[in-house]
């Protein structure tokens, strides 16, 4: 009997109503720590939302599904985001981007809506504040330009906006409103891929570290983690931040950097503000030297130390906390947060929202985000190694493009046919063998 007849993880497809991360834990524990292996179609590391939507969508399609997770569902980027669904519709000729995230609103939809998942999602649109005239210039070309390629987006006077969002300061030149942004629970919509993956028949194991990855001789992994050894067929890569050493384990070079993301909320209040709110300063700076080269990447508000811009971006919580962030900064694996970008944060958001100068800070937390060299993502398959896939590079806007960029790896490692719209994010382009 081959292993994977005798390990061969039980299919529980499509169990309507076992929606919880308890039900997808229902192989007992012991059978998992008192044997050394099980095998699997496709196995998946990494639980955050790239990970779990691939799984998802994959399970859905009934594939054998296994995902680890070292910590818990969420417990890095996908769980520490703003929560920004990001996009302008799909445009008349849509592209990687349009899929990414006009693509991803529509299966937020369909796991709030159709499916049932509290994730907090709404369409609420987003407000991009004008702070000067070269910002105003450049957006109203910008503006124009995607208009005409189809898109939705709008400039509005500082009177249009505040018909919008009451709170919007008066004063600034203006604002660019895009309808078709949304905004959603990190925590509770990552979990909800990984509930609806396991819903339809995905194992999904938290607690897994993986250790170590080995080719095997004839085809396939084996995956080892402190509690044992996982062989598949098909490996995919969702490990985030950590793509790189991950990629290490495999003998490969895989770019992708963390970057820190940093985010400070206010105690609780009624709601005041609606839409997702942004700041167009950073924006105009990244499109005269988005500051990339061969380390770094391209669009931080930080180089070598020194701050090149401000970004922004914010929203009020259902629980009622407003929270703000913005800062994005290359400093390996250091995560912890830092006051003084957290104080010219606050500033930036107060020129956009002046109500938040009587509100005093309450809690500050940051994450580390999978930034690409080139700044487009990484997913596709890895053809230096057999049956080998990715899904990361995802950047400073993988929560609202990750759930549709797990669907187009999921279709591809499915149909085993590439869409054109991968082309892009072609991982070849720049994964290597370590040198
Ligand atoms: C402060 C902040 C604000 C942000 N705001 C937004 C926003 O508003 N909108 C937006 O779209 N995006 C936003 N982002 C970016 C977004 O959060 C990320 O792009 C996205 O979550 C990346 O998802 P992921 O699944 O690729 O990575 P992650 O969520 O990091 O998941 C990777 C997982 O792999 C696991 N892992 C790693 N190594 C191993 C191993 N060896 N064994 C087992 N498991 C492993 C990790 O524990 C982790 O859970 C923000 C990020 C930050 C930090």
């Amino acid at each position: 009997m081959s292993l994977r007849q005798k390990h061969r993880i039980p299919r529980r497809r499509l169990l309507k109503g076992l929606g919880s991360l308890a039900a997808a834990s229902t192989l007992p524990a012991t059978a998992w720590s008192q044997v050394s292996g099980f095998e699997t179609d496709v196995l998946i590391i990494g639980g955050g939302i790239a990970g779990a939507s691939t799984a998802f969508h994959l399970a859905e399609q009934g594939r054998d599904v296994v995902l680890l997770e070292r910590g818990e569902i969420a417990s890095e980027a996908s769980g520490q985001n703003m929560g920004g669904l990001g996009g302008n519709g799909w445009g008349s000729n849509p592209n990687l981007l349009s899929y990414l995230t006009a693509g991803g609103v529509e299966i937020f939809k369909r796991l709030q809506i159709d499916l049932g998942y509290d994730m907090e999602f709404r369409k609420s649109g987003t407000l991009t504040a004008i702070h000067t005239e070269e910002q105003f210039e450049f957006n109203q070309d910008r503006v124009i330009r995607l208009r005409s390629e189809g898109y939705q987006v709008e400039l509005l006077t500082p009177r249009e906006a505040r018909a919008i969002e009451p709170q919007a300061n008066g004063d600034l030149l203006g604002y660019v409103y895009a309808p078709e942004r949304g905004q959603a629970d990190p925590v509770k919509s990552t979990r909800a891929f990984a509930q609806a993956a396991a819903a339809a028949g995905a194992q999904i194991r938290t607690g897994e570290n993986v250790v170590s990855i080995t080719p095997l001789s004839r085809e396939g992994y084996a995956v080892t983690t402190a509690t044992g050894e996982y062989r598949c067929q098909i490996l995919v890569l969702a490990t985030g931040a950590w793509c790189g050493p991950v990629g290490n384990m495999l003998g490969l070079d895989i770019p992708i950097i963390p970057i820190r993301g940093q985010m400070w909320a206010t105690a609780p209040q009624p709601p005041r503000v609606f839409s997702t709110i942004g700041s167009a300063e950073s924006s105009f700076v990244w499109s005269k030297d988005n500051g990339a080269d061969a380390s770094h990447p391209p669009n931080l508000t930080h180089k070598n130390a020194q701050r090149l811009t401000r970004h922004l971006y914010g929203r009020q919580r259902k629980n009622g906390e407003v929270i703000f962030g913005g800062d994005r900064e290359s400093l390996g694996y250091i995560r912890h947060p830092e006051q003084a970008g957290i104080d010219v944060n606050k500033a930036h958001a107060t020129e956009v929202l002046p109500l938040l100068s009587g509100l005093p800070i309450s809690r500050i937390w940051s994450g580390l985000m999978p930034f690409s060299l080139d700044g487009s993502p990484l997913i596709g398959k890895i053809s230096l190694r057999d049956s080998l896939f990715i899904v990361s590079g995802l950047s400073s806007s993988g929560f609202g493009r990750g759930p549709m960029a797990g669907k187009l790896l999921a279709d591809y490692i499915h149909t085993g046919h590439m869409t054109q719209v991968l082309n892009e994010s072609d991982p070849d382009r720049c994964v290597t063998e370590t040198a």
